[in-house]
């Protein structure tokens, strides 16, 4: 979500208002780079229809919720099936099924096997695995099944 130019912050701006409670405050937070949620935080906080409390407060519940949460583990069949149409669908099944089995606490961390940057992508409210996995997907993470071992490539190494 790249945050820095003037359309997103205005984006925001419009989004802050529809934003009901602290609940779905958390969760848009929560969903956010961690390096970006204090942008969100600023940029939203005067457009709430309710008095924000410290960003702090929302990261903590945040986390206490992916405690007592876990996500499932399947979610009945939906397969990431639109980038890459040159693998072969049941190795990205398989792929996608041992990825589900590493999202705990609605996380997942994927590192880079070529330069070992780490990234991780929060699951969204309601959002399965499978879905997180196709959000990282999107946003340019590989895996690179030609390797040996196998292993995931960041955007900037699967060019
Ligand atoms: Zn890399």
């Amino acid at each position: 979500m790249p945050l820095s130019d003037e359309k997103s912050i205005r984006t925001l701006e419009i989004l802050a208002p529809t934003i009901k409670d602290h609940r779905q405050f958390e969760s848009k937070l929560a969903s956010a780079p961690p390096e970006l949620r204090r942008i969100i935080y600023e940029t939203c906080r005067p457009y709430l229809s309710f008095e924000a409390k410290p960003l702090d407060w929302y990261i903590m519940k945040s986390c206490q919720r992916a405690e007592q949460e876990q996500l499932p583990l399947t979610d009945g069949g939906s397969v990431v099936r639109d980038f890459q149409p040159a693998q072969d669908a049941s190795t990205i099944r398989r792929a996608n099924e041992v990825l589900a089995q590493t999202i705990a606490k609605r996380t997942l961390t994927l590192t880079c096997g070529n330069c070992l940057l780490e990234h991780q992508f929060y699951a969204l409210d309601g959002e399965t695995p499978n879905a997180t996995i196709r959000r990282a997907r999107e946003c340019g993470w590989v895996y690179d099944y030609k390797a040996d071992p196998v292993r995931e490539l960041c955007p900037e190494c699967a060019k």
